[in-house]
């Protein structure tokens, strides 16, 4: 493949090339200076999309609401893009598969962008690599954005939690399935969604989860989360999944809850990203002469660690 300039690969993202925006978010996938720069690139392109988190544990169904969605979408005439993510599967071949399966429903229809983000083990970086994807998607101009995680482990439902709105799949005799994250999973949730609702227990895990709900501390004014019965496999209640969505979306545009929300996440991208800079500067600091010396000191007992290393510190931020 030919080298990219990330000038032109974000020009051409911009006026809506999609081979180039596979490309970018490759660059932003893969990290390091070019990720940097591709990413500063977008910035001031983006802001006008609205992302939706589904997550829910392997099986769920996420995928499936999520082709009705895009339907429901495209229907409505809103170009849509899909990030899934499942660093779960080892397999980066799975992942293209499943594009390739997902995109036969839809891959002649260029209003519709499905992306797996090939996370190759590397969890960590995914906090950091989905928020990046995300804007590369704005800058493309798709007004809906579907971020898919699989909600097992914490980092999954971060990122899942890190959308506008962020819906949690779960199935009748959920309960026992994913215990271990319940209480992960309702803090995140805006919107329950039951899927598989064609299957017995769908009315015992409606009253499980208003049950949890009502235990838990939403205030009178505060929004909370709709249970939203749903059949994907058979298209029942999808209607009612986006409706549920275009409230949320509404309430929290109108008291302005989606601003702060946004600020709290750059918040956090940005103190990461500072923790980032820094270790790196840390590793590049921990080697060679200068830094041996002063090991060695310590090793004599001339010097204590904490001393040390607060010597190192105040060193490197001021060079
Ligand atoms: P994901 O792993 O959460 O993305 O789950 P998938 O969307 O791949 O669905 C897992 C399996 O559940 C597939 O075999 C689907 O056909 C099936 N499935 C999805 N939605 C429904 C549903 O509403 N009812 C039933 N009975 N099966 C469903």
């Amino acid at each position: 493949m030919r080298r990219q300039n990330p000038h032109e690969l974000v020009e051409r993202v911009v006026a809506g090339d999609r081979t180039a925006l596979a490309r970018l978010l490759s660059v932003v996938e893969q990290g390091g200076p070019p990720s940097a720069l591709a990413s500063s690139l977008v910035w001031p392109q983006g802001g006008q999309a609205y992302s939706v988190g589904i997550t829910g544990a392997p099986g769920a169904g996420k995928s499936t609401l999520t082709d009705q969605l895009i339907c429901l979408v495209r229907k409505s005439g809103d170009e849509i893009a899909v990030l899934a993510i499942d660093p779960s599967s080892p397999y980066t071949g799975g992942a293209i598969l499943g594009d390739r399966v997902r995109m036969s429903d839809h891959f002649t229809d260029v209003g519709v962008f499905i992306r797996s983000m090939a996370t190759r083990g590397h969890l960590g970086g995914l906090a950091l690599a989905a928020p990046g994807a995300q804007r590369v998607l704005d800058a493309a101009g798709f007004p809906w954005i579907v971020i898919e995680t699989v909600g097992v482990g914490q980092v999954e439902v971060e990122i899942a939690g890190a959308a506008d709105t962020t819906v949690v799949v779960v199935n009748p005799g959920w309960g026992d399935a994913v215990q271990a994250n319940k209480a992960g999973l309702m803090e995140i949730a805006d919107i329950f969604v039951i899927n598989k609702s064609d299957r017995a227990g769908a009315a015992e895990a409606q009253r499980d989860l208003e049950g949890m709900l009502d235990l838990s501390d939403i205030g009178h004014d505060e929004w909370r989360p709709p249970v939203v019965r749903a059949s994907a496999a058979t298209g029942t209640g999808i209607d009612d999944v986006w409706r549920a969505i275009t409230d949320h979306r509404a309430r929290i545009t109108n008291d302005k809850s989606l601003k702060v929300r946004r600020g709290k996440r750059l918040r956090v991208e940005l103190q990461v990203t500072m923790a980032r800079l820094l270790e790196a500067r840390v590793m590049e600091r921990g080697h060679g002469a200068g830094f041996d010396r002063i090991l060695d000191d310590v090793i004599a007992r001339r010097t204590d660690p904490i001393a040390a290393a607060e010597r190192l510190v105040a060193e490197m931020v001021t060079t």
